[in-house]
């Protein structure tokens, strides 16, 4: 790539550092809330001050435990105002804080300690029994407990161990954070993506910071935000609200460990403490929509914004929160590689005054304006740049501030990035003259049936915007005449479970698909497969039915 230097600038050597980000925090809003839900439900407080305090005494105590700049340091935790100083008092020493994904497989998580290098691991005593089947395989020197108990009465084959309270309380609260060079790595996280081995992305300094004020801009938030941080911290960075948090001064709440049978009380909880903010995958809206619709007393979210990202959420779904609480959904992009809100999806007051509602509720499926300071390109299969006028469809290429060019030593960075710096995202989508960017498909998710392209979400929307129907995943699986064709799995909502014909689903979609698209296999299912990051597990669905048209046509 090639970059022109120009006359050189006074401020040429300074650096951007996270940890400014929390020192602004402590500075200006000492006094701010910081909130964490406690695993029997109960609620954690403190301030600024306090976090930061306890930053500068974990950065001592890694000092301590010989923990020097460069070192990976694996972190194993749900969300918790722990993690957070980790956030910040890790990489604030120059070490880098691998977040390890905790829905991984044990095989994944040792190959990716492995790839990392990882020195030490910090765990939530929870999951102390992951990390001793980590530790079988893997060269790690020590191991820090998060937990409220005596960590001499947990019972482990981890050696040495060391309690995360412990070690802060024997450490100083004064720290005199280094400078360290913006290009080094503040942070590491895996993509297990589809294919392959998981593979390293590693963020800098630099990286982070200007995502988290980018981020903190186009979302808009301030110091009277509350922030319910749902999205796992393990998942890029927690889609980086921790950090814009911060950066804003907003009130925070860190969720604990929770899953999709807490939504009663993580809905409660959104209400009682006045949550303004918030982020989490369309199965985690979908599955709150249903909860609320059972609710008798529908919580007032009016005052709340949440960015639904990782998957399209369907309208149905955004329409009906919105209906119900008053919350708004705002549609978002990104990725391991190219970070959270690679897109955010706000209106604009001219398409307000001249959209009817129905086109504005239309709007909101696309992912939204491209953040500043990433470039976009969209290319066909031969490598040319398509127009940017809402049809011309193709791969998106990503390049800016804090778009990855690498994946570390992987034989896939290849294949994955150009030489000028470009991410090939393998997701299929167009650009609109109003910049809105729509992703019809992951490359691999469209489906050639007799040489023509089906969209696998198009159709998957239409379906969940059947009354009855709460989930719908489709897939192609080979075909013997048209190569390939889609299949449906379909989850129906309770009341509906024994009363649907497939034939009205079949005239459902006829009103959007000519019948070539439609799938001739619809399957009913009480669930459909997941990745460790809850969204529709596609890869595993091809696997599973991969010869349905196949052994229909002997049979
Ligand atoms: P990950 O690296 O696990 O965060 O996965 C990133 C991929 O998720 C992207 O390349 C897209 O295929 C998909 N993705 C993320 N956000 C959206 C969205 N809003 N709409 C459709 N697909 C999305």
């Amino acid at each position: 790539m090639k970059i022109i230097k120009g006359f050189p600038a006074d401020s040429e050597n300074h650096q951007l550092n996270m940890i400014d980000i929390m020192k602004h925090a402590a500075r200006n809003y000492a006094r701010q809330e910081i909130l964490s839900r406690n695993p029997d439900g109960s609620l954690f407080r403190y301030t600024y001050k306090d976090s930061f305090e306890r930053m500068k005494k974990l950065a001592n105590a890694l000092d301590a435990l010989d923990i020097v700049p460069g070192d990976r340091i694996g972190v194993l935790a749900w969300n918790s105002y722990r993690f957070f100083e980790i956030y910040f008092g890790l990489p604030g020493i120059g070490a880098v804080m691998v977040t390890l994904n905790l829905r991984l497989s044990i095989d994944e998580l040792i190959y990716i300690a492995k790839h990392a290098g990882i020195k030490f691991l910090i765990v939530d005593d929870d999951l102390v029994n992951m990390a001793e089947q980590i530790s079988q395989k893997c060269d790690i020197k020590g191991y820090i407990v998060i937990t409220d108990q005596d960590v001499n009465s947990i019972k482990t084959t981890l050696n040495p161990v060391y309690s995360y309270e412990k070690i802060l309380e024997e450490a100083s609260n004064s720290y005199d954070w280094p400078i360290i060079d913006e290009n080094s790595a503040y942070a590491a996280c895996y993509t297990t993506g589809t294919t392959g081995k998981p593979k390293g992305v590693y963020y800098s300094h630099r990286n982070a910071y200007i995502q988290t004020i980018a981020f903190a801009s186009v979302f808009l938030m301030s110091v009277d935000d509350c922030m319910f941080q749902m999205v796992p911290m393990f998942h890029v960075l927690g889609w980086s609200t921790p950090m814009a948090g911060a950066y804003a001064g907003s009130r925070m709440i860190f969720s604990g460990k929770w899953n999709m049978n807490d939504l009663d009380e993580i809905a409660e909880l959104m209400m009682n403490e006045g949550v303004t903010a918030s982020a989490g995958v369309p199965a985690v809206f979908s599955g709150m929509l249903e909860k609320i619709k059972k609710m008798e007393k529908k919580p007032d979210l009016s005052k709340a914004r949440f960015i639904s990202g990782g998957a399209a959420p369907p309208i149905s779904v955004m329409k009906g929160i919105y209906d119900l609480t008053g919350a708004k959904i705002l549609h978002s992009y990104g990725s391991t590689e190219a970070m959270a809100i690679t897109t955010l999806n706000m209106s604009k007051p001219w398409l307000e005054k001249e959209l009817s509602d129905e086109e504005l509720w239309d709007l909101k499926k696309k992912q939204g304006a491209i953040s500043v300071g990433i470039d976009v390109k969209i290319v066909d299969n031969n490598g040319n740049e398509l127009p940017f006028d809402g049809k011309s469809s193709g791969e998106i290429w990503l390049r800016g501030s804090w778009v990855t060019r690498s994946y570390l030593n992987s034989p896939e960075t290849k294949e994955k990035f150009t030489e000028d710096g470009y991410f090939k995202t393998g997701d299929a989508g167009n650009i609109d003259s109003e910049g809105y960017l729509k992703i019809t498909d992951r490359i691999k998710d469209l489906i050639k049936s007799g040489g023509e392209w089906i969209s696998s979400i198009e159709i998957e929307n239409t379906l969940v915007s059947h009354q009855k129907i709460l989930t719908a995943a489709v897939v192609g699986v080979k075909h013997p005449k048209w190569d390939e064709r889609p299949i449906a799995l379909i989850v129906l909502r309770e009341e509906y479970k024994n009363n649907v014909e497939t034939t009205e689903i079949r005239e459902h979609l006829l009103k959007t698909f000519a019948k070539w698209q439609i799938p001739e296999e619809i399957i009913y299912l009480d669930s459909i497969p997941r990745t460790s990051v809850g969204k529709i597990d596609k890869k595993v669905i091809r696997a599973k039915y991969k010869d349905i048209y196949l052994q229909k046509k002997k049979t």
